[in-house]
């Protein structure tokens, strides 16, 4: 027995699993079921607590790529097998939501959106997709789709993770001092690391400092790698010209956050990558049937790393 824990749109996700393994029993909080029999749970935001109410659980399913909300949990011992998302449809929205944000800043629409609200009928300067130098920070299942596709389309861009990688037409960096490289070299830098102790934080005012004058900020991994006050201070200060940000420390973002009203923030509410009930069963289902079968499954999370 399965059991499925997700915020909304259940029905469509228990019509998916019925079509994908009718033979496989799936429940949810909604329905009447003795909880010693659970083994598998599929959750997306799980609850405090949510794992302990399962005697004999033997695996997680991640419903997403982002494994933070499942981590240093004590109702989910570590000896139990914890698998995420690998892509599973998200890497193609993310290529979109970045494309816009960097098209934003290349053909200057948000300059022509404050015009408009002046009635200001100005030409700007737009720049060509190589003169956009684009920096990826992490270079896993999603940001290598965008570093890779980016740069299809012309863009300059350079990658940075915690170990080498080679990536054909992007430009592989690692290590502090690669860190620093990329930071210097990046008209927009769009991070994708996942939410792990050596990442939180790590968008201060020394870090986005070092982005050239004008540069813009396109977080889409998680809202706690940003520093809101430095990042304020240097869009205030006139170093970065924009954040366009998906992902907050508090979500929903607080009525009284400065973001919501701010000239050169552009903010969508954590809608950058869905994770779309299709591709994410199949690939629940297949890690189900590696795990029966005593294989290894596919984005097995190893605690040490956090990610
Ligand atoms: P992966 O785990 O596949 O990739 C993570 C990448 O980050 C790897 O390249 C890894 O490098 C690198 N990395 C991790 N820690 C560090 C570090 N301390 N320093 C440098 N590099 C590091 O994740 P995904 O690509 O699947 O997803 C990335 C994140 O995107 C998710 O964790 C989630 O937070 C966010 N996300 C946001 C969504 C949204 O709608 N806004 C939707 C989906 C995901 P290495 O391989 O060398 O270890």
């Amino acid at each position: 027995m399965l059991y499925l824990h997700l915020d909304n749109d259940l029905p469509r996700w228990l019509e998916a699993f019925q079509q994908q393994r009718p033979d496989l029993r799936v429940v949810t909080a909604n329905d009447e079921f003795d909880h010693a029999e659970v083994r598998w749970v599929a959750a997306w935001n799980p609850p405090e607590g949510l794992f302990a109410r399962f005697p004999k659980l033997e695996a997680v399913f991640a419903l997403g790529a982002g494994v933070d909300a499942f981590m240093r949990r004590s109702d989910l011992p570590e000896t139990v097998p914890l698998m995420r998302l690998l892509d599973a449809g998200m890497a193609q929205q993310m290529v979109e939501y970045i494309l816009w944000a960097v098209l934003t800043v290349q053909r200057d629409f948000d300059r022509y959106q404050q015009q408009q609200l002046q009635q200001q009928w100005q030409e700007q300067t737009a720049r060509s997709v190589t003169e956009m130098r684009l920096g990826v920070l992490g270079l896993g299942a999603l940001g290598q789709q965008v570093a890779r596709q980016l740069a299809g389309l012309g863009y300059p861009v350079t990658g940075w993770k915690r170990s080498s990688l080679d990536l054909p037409g992007v430009r592989v960096l690692t290590g502090d001092e690669g860190f620093k490289q990329l930071l210097q070299t990046s008209d927009v830098l769009i991070s994708l690391l996942p939410n792990t102790p050596a990442t939180q934080g790590m968008l201060n005012a020394d870090c986005l400092g070092l982005l050239p004058q004008g540069a813009v900020l396109v977080n889409v991994a998680r809202g706690v790698q940003v520093v809101d006050e430095d990042l304020l201070q240097l869009l205030d200060n006139g170093h970065l010209r924009l954040a366009v940000l998906d992902v907050f420390h508090q979500e929903p973002l607080p009525a009284d956050h400065p973001f919501w009203g701010h000239p050169k923030v552009v903010l969508t509410p954590h809608v950058a990558a869905a994770t779309l009930p299709e591709p994410a069963i199949t690939q629940v289902l297949d890690n189900l049937h590696r795990l029966q079968r005593g294989e290894t499954p596919r984005g097995l999370v190893t605690g040490s790393a956090g990610y």
